[in-house]
């Protein structure tokens, strides 16, 4: 029998956990208990939905045992099973893939919290053995194999005989070393309260054969030991459960064993519903986003019982897009168990829970901005972007919804704020909302142009990521006031007499600003006398639709034609350049030319956009510098 090798994926990662010095190696009891409770799950609701005689709910259980002289330790379970292709497929290669990503972040403490957010369930098993049995035979299949490894070289299937269907697991628990105790989990109380503290609620009996001990009959301080199977878990699942009965640390725990996260989530939903529509949801608002959140192998959904039946592990209509990230389930008695996925979709009921579900959220999401800024703006961090997005997309159907729920950095705050929060600052005769774009708030504090508005006393809100000016053209306006770019849009933030003055520079001027545009020959559509610039020479803006950000964001896209903003040259009048320009106008018209170029490449550094042609622009630097 060859020795197949696992996957790479797999590999690397079965390396990292069994070399990391993974403080909770104790997760894998909960991960194979899980294992089992999905399969039985399964085999569950095959039953029920094709009514297969036989089978009945008591009969279902988990076993645990230990046989502490071999040390083994043993995790059966009555489920589903797997056939041999499903051991080769499931066991040789982690379910999800795409995802290593983790390599980026060589901190042992960041490797632990992937290690969380891989759903390893069963590799983790090598974490406390060194080496794995698994024996099972699938549900109606008369044969029954065996996986065993020991670790990263590989695995073997054979051939075996097991009795009943389902799935054994054997664990053959490594030695003792001088940091690391192993023993541990060949105790039994250890074990106990492990199952207690993390797989109390799974639905199905785990049961343990304790050892105890009790007096020898007819003697005075004799014991004799005995076995006793013991159900250890209370198996009531969390969310029957009246919210008052249960602790935080219980929600806790119950999300991060299911919905396999490192870190408490940030907020935790649960409602029971009576009415037109009667369901219970548990859902999680989670703190961190997963590695692969902002992927394409990213799904959506909630898990979805009936009658407390899981009949669908990620059902998507169930949350909208920019809720992705929530994680939870949803149960309900008015669910059909023999419904399809494709009768799901047009089921009233199902929309109708969906609703409600998406009002929920948007409610805990204003209540935890009001109430708890700082978290928050940690979920911000991780989620913002969907939130954005969500704004932007479907022709801005959602939003109103996400309107008070989107944060921008401000010039002012130097932190993220609320629209709202925005508009009751904004100065007495300020009419419009004013905001710069770019890639970092340090950049943008740099542009010129912010320089200008800021110094006014204006507050600028900065727009850092691709979505952010889509989504606020998708708004349109908030409380009435218009969103204004302060690098593209005309802004009102010159007095009467200002305006005066600039309208005459511009008569003196019109010739110069017209022989400029000419010197750059298509390169912009227009040159104007800036009103926005204090301390700087020049900065582009640009006219229509299309901004300066807009063109970046749309051209890093992958397609063929490429977008190009009408861009506009602003000098400084104030700019003792300018009156250098002036002078050359009259006297070396040449030598302007040459300025224009220098100028309009100078604009296009500042704004982080690159010089069309960098030889030609040092060359004529050095021109100048020369001359
Ligand atoms: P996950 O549970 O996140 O999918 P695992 O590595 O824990 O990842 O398990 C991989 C797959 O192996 C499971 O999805 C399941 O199909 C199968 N599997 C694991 N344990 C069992 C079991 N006890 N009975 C049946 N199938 C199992």
């Amino acid at each position: 029998m060859a020795m197949k090798q696992f996957k790479t994926e797999s590999k690397r990662i079965l390396d990292l956990m069994v070399n990391s010095i993974y403080t909770h190696k104790e997760i894998f009891l909960r991960e194979l208990i899980s294992n089992s409770s999905d399969a039985i799950d399964k085999l569950y609701y095959k039953a029920l939905s094709e009514g297969l005689s036989g089978l009945s709910r008591e009969d279902f259980k988990i076993s645990i045992r230990i046989d502490k002289e071999n040390r083994l330790l043993t995790v059966e379970d009555n489920g589903i099973g797997m056939t041999k292709d499903e051991l080769d497929n499931n066991l040789g290669v982690i379910a999800k893939s795409g995802s290593l990503n983790f390599k980026k972040e060589n901190e042992k403490k960041e490797e632990i919290d992937i290690i969380g957010q891989f759903g390893v369930g069963f590799y983790s098993a090598f974490m406390v053995a060194d080496e794995v049995k698994v024996l099972s035979k699938a549900f109606g299949s008369e044969e029954a194999y065996l996986w065993q490894s020991k670790g990263a070289e590989g695995y073997t299937i054979t051939e075996d005989i097991k009795e009943n269907y389902g799935t054994k697991i054997t664990l053959h628990i490594k030695d003792n070393t001088e940091e690391e105790n192993y023993e541990e989990f060949l105790e039994q109380y250890r074990l106990q309260s492990l199952i207690k503290k993390y797989s109390d609620y799974i639905r199905y009996p785990i049961v343990m054969d304790m050892e105890r001990s009790k007096k020898k009959e007819g003697t005075e301080n004799e014991y004799e030991k005995y076995t006793e199977a013991v159900t250890v878990n209370s198996m009531v699942p969390i969310w029957k459960k009246s919210k008052s009965e249960v602790k935080e640390e219980e929600y806790n725990s119950f999300y991060k064993e299911k919905f396999m996260d490192w870190n408490d989530p940030a907020r935790v939903i649960h409602t029971q519903t009576e009415g037109t529509a009667t369901y219970t949801a548990l859902m999680f608002i989670p703190s961190k986003a997963p590695y692969d959140y902002y992927t394409r192998e990213y799904e959506k959904g909630l898990q979805l019982y009936a009658s407390g039946v899981m009949i669908m592990e990620k059902c998507s209509d169930l949350l909208p897009d920019y809720y992705s990230f929530v994680k939870g389930l949803v149960d309900s008695q008015d669910l059909s168990l023999n419904i399809s996925r494709e009768m799901l979709q047009h089921d009233r009921q199902l929309k109708l829970i969906a609703g409600r579900i998406e009002k929920k959220i948007t409610a805990e999401l204003k209540s935890m901005l009001s109430n708890d800024r700082e978290k928050y703006e940690e979920f911000f961090k991780a989620f913002g972007l969907q939130l954005k997005y969500g704004m932007y997309s479907d022709y801005g159907t959602h939003k109103d919804t996400l309107k008070d729920l989107v944060l921008f950095y401000s010039s002012s705050e130097k932190k993220p704020v609320t629209l709202s929060e925005y508009v009751k600052r904004m100065k007495e005769n300020q009419k419009d909302i004013y905001y710069a774009c770019g890639e970092t708030v340090e950049k943008i504090a740099l542009l010129p142009q912010t320089e200008a508005v800021t110094e006014k006393g204006f507050e600028v809100l900065f727009l850092t990521d691709n979505v952010d000016e889509f989504a606020l053209k998708t708004l349109g306006k908030f409380e009435e006031k218009e969103f204004k770019n302060i690098s593209a849009d005309e802004l009102d933030l010159t007095t009467e007499d200002e305006k005066k003055e600039n309208e005459k520079l511009k008569e003196e001027n019109t010739e110069l600003l017209s022989f400029i545009k000419e010197a750059l020959n298509g390169k912009v559509t227009s040159v104007k006398l800036s009103n926005r610039l204090s301390k700087h020479p020049v900065c582009l803006s640009s006219e229509g639709h299309i901004t300066m950000e807009m063109e970046k964001v749309l051209n890093s896209m992958p397609t063929e034609e490429k977008i190009k903003a009408q861009r506009v040259l602003e000098i400084n009048p104030k700019h003792e350049i300018f009156h250098k320009l002036q002078s050359l106008f009259e006297s070396d018209k040449e030598t302007l030319e040459i300025y224009a170029d220098i100028l309009y490449s100078q604009a296009l550094l500042i704004e982080g956009l690159s010089i069309e042609d960098p030889v030609d622009y040092t060359n004529k630097i050095c021109s100048i510098m020369t001359k």
